[in-house]
């Protein structure tokens, strides 16, 4: 490389074999992983990762909700201050090894980087503590919600709430965890900051030859469970006047939430997703159909006005098909603005090692939208061949992962640490 700022070649070489062993761990045969939520492999993966922090000299603790924290104590600097750093080890069911062990792994081994130059004077901490995290059953496959472990630590799903949620075999979140023996007691620490690398599992740093993208937003979404209600009658005889088919109502709605998305001035992807349609015979007018409807867009007014025209065209189709129309449920999430100071200096020790990085939205949600609610969050993505995700042909290719632990390191360096004064200033971070 031409330029190895803090980290050099070794810690590339310890952040692909740290990875490569998380990658044993819920591996099938077609090459893909299995490894979700408080199951077996996802213990093997626990195990490793804190054997690994213990041997690198963090202290181990697990909280209420499985949730680990590696405590790195850099020795000097504010006592009270906490950066942390991580992502999560679940994955989908056959799902790739990339989506969220690769930001588990980088952290890893950004935490010695730093710990490292901290201890030979190069650096020096403001605050005194580098925690990396792996939050709990973050994909939502086994468990739900998703984002679950970092909710409980930020405070927006009760502890009591995520541990009585069930599997499709009845088995709660408690009970895994029991039984993989990572029920915590401990509790992790507050963070003043938190930083966290990912995949992008999308194609933008692909399509445009970046290296980095710097997260400014999440998108926020809409999921509206509609019902209509029309009449059940015999669809042979009844005359077309006289139905209220809540079928055909339906599908109107379905085509006003394509159109609405397609035509909205600011992009908006939404779809029904499901539709249970009762009594679903082939005979019968359908008298009832429920339907989950959901709306995404990164500009909260643009999600809003869409929704707003949504409800009006309800109206309008209840008097077309004489059928009425619920919405019963609105559930959802805001649009989420990551903290704009530290990326804009993060770009800063982007440009100086020669990283190309753009900035970036996210669409799929990831722990560190929750984080932003509690402290300033940096989310950095590296590029995903074809965008692929959850799926076993997930792929980032091993140069593109050592330059995002570079991007890592020296975001953590520059957000937490200043240069040590006896530094030169042309290359205050370099190692050789
Ligand atoms: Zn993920």
């Amino acid at each position: 490389m031409a330029d190895t700022p803090i980290h050099d070649s070794r810690h590339e070489a310890a952040l692909l074999q740290l990875f490569g062993q998380f990658a044993a761990f819920g591996k099938l045969p077609g090459g893909g992983i299995s490894r979700l939520a408080a199951g077996e492999a996802d213990r093997q993966a626990r195990d490793h990762l804190c054997d690994w922090l213990g041997q690198n000299g963090a202290e181990v603790v697990v909280d209420s909700v499985g949730n680990i924290f590696g405590i790195f104590d850099l020795g000097q600097g504010d006592p009270d201050g906490v950066v942390l750093c991580g992502s999560h080890l679940d994955s989908q069911p056959n799902g790739g090894r990339f989506d969220g062990t690769y930001g588990v792994a980088c952290a890893c081994i950004s935490a010695v980087a730093i710990l490292a130059a901290v201890r030979e004077g190069r650096l020096i901490p403001r605050e005194r503590q580098l925690v990396v995290v792996a939050w709990t059953s973050e994909e939502g496959a086994r468990f739900q919600p998703s984002i679950l472990g970092s909710g409980v630590f930020t405070g927006d799903i009760p502890a009591s709430q995520a541990l009585a949620a069930t599997d499709k075999d009845g088995v709660s979140l408690r009970e895994a965890l029991s039984r993989i023996g990572y029920l915590g007691e401990g509790q992790g620490p507050r963070p003043s900051r938190y930083v966290e690398i990912h995949v992008e599992q999308g194609t933008r740093l692909e399509a445009t030859g970046n290296d980095i993208g710097v997260v400014a937003t999440c998108w926020g979404a809409r999921k509206l469970l509609v019902e209509v209600t029309g009449k059940p009658d015999h669809t042979g005889p009844t005359p077309m006047a006289a139905r209220r088919d809540a079928l055909c109502a339906a599908a109107r709605i379905v085509v006003r939430v394509n159109d609405l998305a397609t035509g909205a001035p600011f992009p908006v992807h939404g779809s029904v997703g499901r539709m249970d349609i009762e009594p679903n015979s082939p005979n019968t007018v359908a008298e009832r159909v429920r339907m989950w409807v959901e709306l995404r867009s990164g500009d909260a007014a643009v999600l809003e006005q869409v929704e707003a025209e949504l409800m009006l065209s309800f109206a309008e189709i209840q008097q077309v098909s004489g059928c009425t129309i619920a919405d019963s449920s609105a559930e959802g999430r805001e649009v989420v603005e990551f903290d704009d100071t530290a990326a804009t200096r993060v770009e800063a020790v982007l440009d100086q090692a020669g990283l190309r990085h753009m900035r970036l939205p996210t669409i799929a949600g990831h722990d560190a939208i929750r984080m932003q609610r509690i402290c300033p969050t940096t989310l950095l993505f590296v590029p995903s061949r074809r965008g692929i995700s959850h799926s076993p042909d997930e792929f980032t290719s091993d140069a593109q992962m050592t330059r995002g632990l570079n991007a890592l390191t020296l975001a953590i360096a520059r957000l937490m640490c200043s240069p040590a004064p006896q530094a030169p200033a042309s290359a205050p971070l370099r190692t050789e």
